[in-house]
């Protein structure tokens, strides 16, 4: 895709685009079909020409993505505005619990000599890891078609590849 260009070019449902699910297959339009399918996932997109936006309807509530005049911006839920304040929230969530009990550990050490000396800092970074868990499970369901899509596009591909 060269990025040089000069002007933009606004999204043409007849026009041929790269996969936002699988960002392997090229996506165009299907004969006597308001949408667009994937060459590669066979995922199916509906197209709103307006807004320059196309729509996956196979999950609910449907991903949304819009042209922005050189790639696909990040995908969003219909109705829901995945915003940078989300980001902040996952951020403290994962970071608020580590360093409050990254401060007790720290003001309250444990007496030297104790077998338990250690507890404190496994315990920091358990809280870590399992906060960090959470939020990247949250984003997995957010988004599991697409990862579903993806490793079923890739079984198939490689599938092919042994038939050969
Ligand atoms: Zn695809």
């Amino acid at each position: 895709m060269p990025r040089s260009k000069l002007f933009t070019k606004s999204f043409d449902p007849h026009g041929v685009y790269p996969c936002p699910v699988c960002r392997v297959g090229k996506i165009s339009h299907i004969p006597l079909m308001e949408a667009m399918g994937c060459d590669f996932c066979h995922e199916i997109f509906t197209v709103n020409v307006e807004q320059q936006q196309i729509k996956m309807p196979s999950r609910q509530p449907p991903l949304i993505w819009r042209w922005n005049g050189f790639n696909w911006a990040e995908a969003q839920l219909e109705g829901v505005e995945l915003g940078w304040g989300y980001g902040l929230a996952a951020a403290s969530f994962i970071l608020l619990p580590t360093t409050l009990i990254g401060i007790v550990a720290y003001y309250f050490p444990p007496t030297p000599g104790d077998i338990f000396t250690w507890f404190p800092y496994i315990w920091t970074i358990l809280t870590f890891l399992s906060h960090l868990s959470i939020i990247i499970w949250i984003f997995i369901e957010v988004y599991q078609i697409p990862v579903a899509a993806y490793l079923r596009a890739m079984n198939r591909w490689r599938n092919r590849q042994m038939e050969r």
